[in-house]
Order: structure tokens, then C-alpha cells, then sequence
């Protein structure tokens, strides 16, 4: 499939039935893989035959769908992992350890800044977090000599800040640690990280890829080009043997290509699970092979909406980074020829009992925590993920009262421009 466009991947990527096979990926539910020879399995058990033997570490379907995934990225190895929170974990927890350092951007997922910021510092790695828009002086004086990596999201949720790349992967190589980027918004359809330097690619596949609000799951991208042997201090744990797996070194077996998702998986799903079932790659399959389709609408209607609520006088100001008015306007031309996704977020000016107002009128757009549907969905943070908050508190963090976060699907763009102009209009009332 290398050689097709990213159209054809979507539709075909990652499985070739043979001759007489199912045309669809099938579903192997089965928890556990038969063997002739107690001989056939110890090699499986020793990383010297590839082979399935449990579903906890890998199944059929699940790779099939992984490949897909990979394929679409541009890298040389992925896997699909439960969750996108188990995603990220994952790509940090499999080259960080007790004693470790992060650099990642300040903007990132709320539920990826908890796990770094509190879980993952509760095993002893510590963060510095540091503003997507910061110089590249600023960005190389957060690095320490413990750094094992750097993290950042191509377009953060829900801040909608763009991520300049290159720059961040440049810092990234030049202190000898990977850039890991989440690019779970734009997907690989807007755009491929590992073309402007990143070297690992996560994704909740919750979101875009599925589609369709129908199975949570993540997946994990390696692009192949980090030279773990070049830091053998930094990556003991690819660079040195695993006493676990008979003393494999998994940059040397492996090499650049493979050393990374093979460790993620004897390791990481070996001792941790965080499997997705194979029924769930089957559902985000379903949804990968419209992705190609879905997303230019996505962004046709997130441009809309947004160019819409702009003009509008009870909005304060808009957030998307396809309005020439954006901070992110011109970086988001750069790493997002084609548009970034169907998220906008706006201010309406009467603060929080305009949202209430506003939110409780919508006829099409659904209030809830969901983003990247095919359904239009909204949330106010104020009234739901952020209601424990003062409205000072929340002007602090960047989330107004008045902040409404839009979802836009896949429906006709008039019938949502009109659903939004009647619940703006009800404020007045
Ligand atoms: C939703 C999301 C996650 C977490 O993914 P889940 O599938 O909900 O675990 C991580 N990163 C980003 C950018 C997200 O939007």
C-alpha cells in the first residue's frame, strides 16, 4: 500500500485478503492462539518466531487495523492500545522511568496534562511544561539531562493551539530524545507529524477516527527514525537487555524500524493490558475507511460555523485556526494545508447566563463532553467540566464563563448555522 495515496490507504490500507479470504478484516475473537509443539510457542515466548499466542498482548485484528494506522502516518510500526489516555502512557512510559523528565506544551488534553502532571508523578517522572508559543531559547532551557522526551499536540484540545513541529523537533533532537506528538485532531488525513520530525505519533481514536462516537481506543505510531543505540544512557531500557525476554536488546533485534512498538507490547500490554478488543478495531476500521471523506467536511463545516460566529454580535471572539483572524492562522496554512478538524470555540459576551441560555435552545447540536463526531455536539465548560470553578477562576484559565466549545459534523452547514443563529437570538429574549 506504500505507494497509494492517503485516500486509498484509508479505504485499503493495512489488510490484503488472499486468495478466497474475507474481504472485510475479520474479527478473531479469541483470547488465546493453538500450537502443535510446546517448541512452536517457546519461540513465540522468545521473540524468535512473530506469531499470536494471547489476546492481553496482540491479536490479528487488532493489527490489521494498526497497520492501517501506520500506513497512514508514514511509520514503520504501530499499535492499538484501549484508550487514548493508555495511548500516551504508553509512548512516554515506554522510554521514561523513575528519575525521568518531560518537556511537553501547556495546552495539552486536560486528561493528558492530569496523567503527566499527577499520576506519572507519582512514579517519579517529573514535567516542565512549557507554552506552545515559546522561543526556541525558552523551548531549550527546559530541557534537563534527565529529558527522555518531548510532547506536544498537533492541534490541542480544547485550546485549538498549533503546534510549530518543527521547531519543537528540532529542540527535541538536538538535546537527543524523541518528539511524541498526539495528533488526534487533525488525523493523519490534515496532518502527518512524522513529515516535519516527529519521531513517535499517538492518537485517541475515540475521536476522528472512529467517528462515530462508537468505541473508545488509541493507537500509537513509530516513524521509525530515532536512533535509540546513538543514546544508550538515555535508553536502557531499548538499549540494553531485557531479563524478562531471555536478554533480547530490542534496538539491536528490532532495529530503528520495530525496536519501539515491540517493546510497548512484550512489555508494556505484557505487564499493564490496556488491549483494544478486537471488536473495537473492527468498529474503528469501519470509521478509518470514511476518514479521507468525513474530515473535508468537518473542516468545511468547522470554517462556516466559525466565519458565522465571528460576525456575530453576541460573540465576543472566536477560536480556529482557519479564521485569518487566529493567532494560528498563518502556522496552521504551514502544518494544515487542507483545514485542522470541525472544533471551534467561542465567547459569548453575555458570560454565563448567555451560555445557559444559549446551550438549552440548541435543536441539532447536543450538549455533551464528546468532540469529533459525526453528530454536532457543544459544551460549556462553566456549566459541566469546570463548574466546580468561580467565574474569576475560570477567566484564569483561559475558559470564560461565556465559552461554549462547538463539535462540528457531519450534517448540512446552513441547518447548524441556523440551529446556532436561534439559540443566539433566544439570549436577547
Ligand atoms: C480525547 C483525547 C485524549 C484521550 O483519549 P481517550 O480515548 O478519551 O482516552 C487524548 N488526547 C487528545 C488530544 C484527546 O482529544
Amino acid at each position: 500500500m506504500k505507494d497509494y495515496k492517503i485516500n486509498t490507504k484509508c479505504v485499503q490500507g493495512g489488510y490484503t485478503p488472499g486468495n478466497g479470504e474475507p474481504r472485510q478484516i475479520p474479527i478473531v475473537q479469541s483470547t488465546t492462539f493453538k500450537y502443535d509443539t510446546s517448541e512452536d510457542m517457546g519461540k513465540l515466548f522468545d521473540l524468535e518466531a512473530e506469531g499470536y499466542f494471547y489476546t492481553r498482548l496482540q491479536n490479528p485484528t487488532n493489527d490489521f487495523v494498526a497497520a492501517k494506522i501506520a500506513e497512514l502516518e508514514g511509520g514503520t510500526a504501530a499499535m492499538l492500545t484501549s484508550s487514548g489516555q493508555a495511548a500516551n502512557f504508553f509512548a512516554l512510559f515506554n522510554i521514561c522511568e523513575t528519575g525521568s523528565h518531560i518537556v511537553a506544551s501547556s495546552t495539552i488534553y486536560g486528561g493528558t496534562f492530569n496523567l503527566i502532571s499527577v499520576t506519572m508523578a507519582k512514579m517519579g517522572i517529573d514535567v516542565t511544561f512549557i507554552s506552545p508559543d515559546c522561543s526556541e531559547e525558552e523551548l531549550n532551557a527546559a530541557f534537563q539531562e534527565n529529558t527522555r522526551a518531548v510532547f506536544g499536540e498537533t492541534i490541542a484540545n480544547p485550546a485549538l493551539t498549533v503546534l510549530d513541529i518543527e521547531k519543537f523537533a528540532k529542540a527535541a533532537h538536538s538535546h537527543g530524545v524523541p518528539l511524541i506528538i498526539d495528533n488526534t485532531f487533525p488525523t493523519p488525513v490534515n496532518c502527518r507529524p512524522i513529515e516535519w520530525g516527529a519521531d513517535i505519533v499517538t492518537h485517541s481514536t475515540t475521536k476522528y477516527m472512529d467517528g462515530h462516537g462508537a468505541a473508545v481506543g488509541g493507537a500509537i505510531v513509530d516513524s521509525g527514525k530515532f536512533d535509540w543505540m546513538k543514546y544508550p544512557d538515555k535508553f536502557p531500557g531499548l538499549c540494553t537487555p531485557d531479563e524478562s525476554y531471555h536478554g533480547v536488546i530490542y534496538a539491536e533485534r528490532f532495529g530503528k524500524e520495530g525496536a519501539f512498538i515491540t517493546k510497548c507490547t512484550t512489555q508494556l500490554m505484557r505487564d499493564l493490558g490496556c488491549i483494544q478488543s478486537p471488536q473495537h478495531a473492527f468498529y474503528l476500521n469501519l470509521g478509518l475507511e470514511s476518514l479521507h471523506v468525513r474530515m473535508p467536511r468537518h473542516v468545511e463545516n468547522g470554517q462556516a460555523v466559525a466565519e458565522f460566529l465571528e460576525k456575530h454580535p453576541q460573540v465576543s471572539y472566536v477560536n480556529y485556526s482557519g479564521l485569518p483572524s487566529n493567532k494560528y492562522y498563518d502556522l496552521a496554512k504551514k502544518y494544515l494545508p487542507n483545514g485542522g478538524c470541525g472544533v471551534v470555540s467561542f465567547e459569548l459576551k453575555g458570560g454565563r447566563a448567555a451560555a445557559e441560555t444559549f446551550m438549552k435552545n440548541l435543536k441539532l447540536a447536543a450538549i455533551e463532553t464528546h468532540v469529533a463526531d459525526a453528530r454536532t455536539c457543544c459544551l460549556n465548560p462553566a456549566t459541566s467540566t469546570h463548574r466546580q470553578m468561580t467565574d474569576q477562576q475560570l477567566q484564569e484559565a483561559g475558559v470564560p464563563a461565556g465559552l461554549i466549545r462547538i463539535s462540528c459534523g457531519l450534517e448540512d452547514k446552513e441547518d447548524l448555522i441556523a440551529d446556532l443563529q436561534q439559540a443566539l437570538e433566544a439570549i436577547d429574549c
